[in-house]
């Protein structure tokens, strides 16, 4: 692949999608980062980023905390005991394919095997995808777990990438939802719209605009230079359609781990009406053990953190436990 494909906002989002990087030593030359040679071929969880995203990457720097984010490296290959392929124990909780339930008020929709982009941190990096992904029919009848359950008043689309559906697949997702008159709640987990944000098409808007659902959507944005003039964009559009926009962080060594990183997100999300919401500690999933960061170490961020901004402004601590029926918060520190 060759660096002749600048012009990424004319492209759409399913071009750009095909067009991204993945293999490292293009990406590398196209950061201007002397590659060290390192044969990628052994990790199972490919390198996969738009050139979208690839643009925030600053030229030069090989500790640039984006490319941190999607560079696949030696330490992925370190086995730790304390680490495993399903830190969540998510498949205990699948109840029908492509639905987890674990939270009592609100299921999972596992929708799309796919993101637009591989992060090295992913808890999901092991997730056997092609057992869950479903097809349009299959939507239907596993959605038909909702009929027994009038304690779920939400539904969670995740994935993968929800937002890898196309807009008229999820318009009829959307409507097979609205269905069910006690699901008040849609809400969207996506790293798309900050990769790629030709993704939030004038449709998508619609279709959120649209739906009785109170239609939210959660961002994944940990760094600040993640953020451009096309991101903000994004997000003002979802604004102005009607979309309640939250966003949480996972706290990485190497990439944000940094108090005044950490404030300086949450002033760039509140400019565009993104609520901050979790910042999360690290899941333990194989591979990742290099984003690890000590316990003194976050509680010292998070500490700096809370004197740095407003309450409102200030992303909830959390971990996700195995088996937890919610997040455990810690107020101030572990
Ligand atoms: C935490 C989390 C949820 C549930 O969020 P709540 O706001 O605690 O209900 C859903 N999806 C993902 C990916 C999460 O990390
Ligand atoms: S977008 Fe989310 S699910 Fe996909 S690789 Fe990144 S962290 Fe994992």
């Amino acid at each position: 692949m060759t660096l002749i494909y600048r012009e990424s906002q004319s492209l759409s989002w399913q071009q750009q999608l095909q067009q991204a990087f993945t293999c490292r030593t293009t990406l590398l030359a196209a950061v201007d980062v002397a590659d060290n040679r390192f044969n990628d071929e052994a990790i199972n969880f490919p390198l996969l980023v738009p050139q979208a995203y690839a643009n925030r990457i600053r030229k030069g720097d090989p500790k640039d905390p984006l490319l941190a984010q999607i560079l696949t490296v030696g330490d992925e290959l370190i086995e730790h005991p304390d680490y495993s392929s399903d830190p969540l124990a998510e498949a205990e909780f699948t109840v029908a394919p492509g639905i987890i339930h674990k939270y009592r008020s609100r299921i999972l929709l596992v929708l799309s095997g796919k993101c637009a982009v591989n992060c090295r941190y992913c808890f999901r990096r092991h997730f056997p995808y092609e057992d869950n992904r479903l097809s349009t029919a299959q939507w239907q009848s596993s959605l038909s777990y909702l009929s027994d359950h009038p304690e779920v008043n939400e539904v969670i689309l995740s994935g993968g990438d929800p937002l890898m559906l196309n807009d008229k697949s999820l318009q009829s997702l959307i409507r097979a939802i609205e269905a069910y008159p006690q699901i008040k709640r849609l809400r969207i987990h996506t790293r798309l719209p900050l990769v790629i944000p030709a993704r939030v098409t004038n449709e998508l808007c619609q279709l959120l605009q649209n739906t009785r659902l109170n239609a939210q959507l959660v961002w994944h944005i940990n760094h600040p230079n993640e953020i451009d003039e096309e991101v903000a964009e994004a997000a003002l559009k979802l604004h102005r359609s009607g979309v309640r926009q939250f966003n949480q962080s996972v706290l990485l060594a190497g990439v944000n781990n940094c108090s005044t990183t950490l404030a300086v997100l949450s002033e760039k999300l509140d400019d565009l009406n993104i609520q901050p919401y979790y910042l999360h500690l690290l899941d333990r999933v194989q591979g990742a053990a290099h984003f690890q960061l000590s316990a003194d170490d976050i509680n010292r961020i998070y500490q700096q953190l809370c004197a740095l901004l407003p309450g409102t402004l200030t992303p909830k601590l959390s971990r996700e436990e195995a088996g937890g029926s919610a997040k455990t918060v810690f107020g101030n520190g572990l």
